[in-house]
């Protein structure tokens, strides 16, 4: 089976195996688990951030961020297809009684100095105003869009020029900093918190980190401990997210083979596929999604619906070029 529903569905290599027996261990709720330190430290320092904090998931991440930076009642910029407002289950409602306003971040899902200073509101006696803007990059719906650092930096100065405090969920920020040739840590220059997961493209089992400033830091680590997010002897599942880490330096492969997936599609009849930035592919399909879905899995090709017609494809590390381009030939043959 090729399967690229997701760049989640890697599996741990041998040396992430290894890593994960031998690791050094202590009780991280204490902050005694040296090789959760050793990871917080390093992607801190990979980030341009103070301090990081490694948590069970990129959601989590994001909805303690959330949490850490707003008083209850409170209004979150996000925009309209964001991961934090649509695919958490309503969490900045549920764990932090935010309010939501949306911002239209248009085909690539970026979002304009503009649209912020349209978004924001002040707070009197009947508006409760806005407590956080929220940023994607690379942006998941729009097509795995990667943001230039201007245009992360502009949004985050209109907020930061009216007192707003600014999150970015960066899932995939090394797909983004690989596709921009950038280092994520200038993506990261004027947003107040990032979290990025090491369980996506990075190829770890389990787990994502939240990074910001000291003083943000230790409130997120009690806001972890709320969120029930407190874990003991960790590192056996953080050693594998040490290796993770250096995977960001081949995220380009990824990125290549999304390019030839795209490419291969878009030559098929029936089929209109855009240029990918990254390591998503969206598919328009004449067919309704399900069933040319249904028709790849026969063929041991799988995707998700991403729209009535439209498919979505990820590659990632453990597809390499030949599945992508056996994966071309059997949607050609289905
Ligand atoms: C996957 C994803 C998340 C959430 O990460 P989980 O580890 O699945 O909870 C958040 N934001 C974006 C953009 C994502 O793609």
């Amino acid at each position: 089976m090729i399967d690229l529903r997701s760049d989640t569905v890697t599996k741990p290599s041998l040396s992430m195996r290894e890593a994960a027996a031998d690791a050094e261990v202590g009780d991280d709720v204490y902050g005694e688990d040296p090789t959760i330190n050793e990871l917080e430290a390093s992607v801190a320092d990979v980030l341009g951030m103070e301090a990081a904090l490694f948590v069970p998931s990129g959601t989590m991440g994001n909805q303690i961020a959330a949490r850490v930076h707003t008083e209850r009642g409170q209004e979150a910029l996000v925009e309209a297809e964001s991961h934090i407002y649509k695919w958490e289950l309503g969490g900045l409602a549920q764990h932090s009684e935010l309010q939501t306003r949306t911002i239209d971040g248009g085909e690539r899902g970026v979002v304009t100095p503009e649209a912020v200073a349209e978004g924001y509101v002040e707070a009197d006696d009947h508006q409760a105003g806005t407590g956080l803007l929220c940023l994607e990059n690379t942006h998941n719906s729009k097509g795995g869009t990667a943001i230039a650092a201007g245009r992360i930096d502009a949004a985050a100065s209109a907020a930061h020029d009216r007192g707003v405090r600014v999150h970015l969920d960066g899932a995939r920020l090394f797909n983004a900093a690989a596709a921009l040739d950038v280092e994520a840590s200038r993506l990261t220059r004027e947003v107040d918190s990032v979290m990025c997961c090491l369980s996506k493209g990075l190829g770890a089992p389990v787990g994502s980190m939240l990074a910001g400033s000291e003083a943000f830091i230790e409130q997120a680590h009690r806001v972890r401990k709320l969120f029930g997010g407190g874990m003991r002897q960790a590192g056996m599942i953080a050693a594998p997210g040490v290796i993770a880490l250096e995977n960001r330096h081949r995220l380009g492969d990824d990125h290549a083979n999304a390019e030839r997936l795209a490419a291969g599609l878009d030559k098929l009849d029936g089929f209109s596929a855009q240029e990918p930035e990254t390591n998503i592919v969206l598919v328009e399909t004449d067919e309704p999604a399900e069933a040319f879905l249904d028709a790849c899995e026969e063929q041991g090709v799988l995707g998700v619906p991403f729209g009535d017609h439209v498919v979505r494809f990820c590659t990632h590390l453990d597809a390499d070029r030949e599945d992508i381009e056996a994966a071309v030939r059997r949607v050609e043959n289905r």
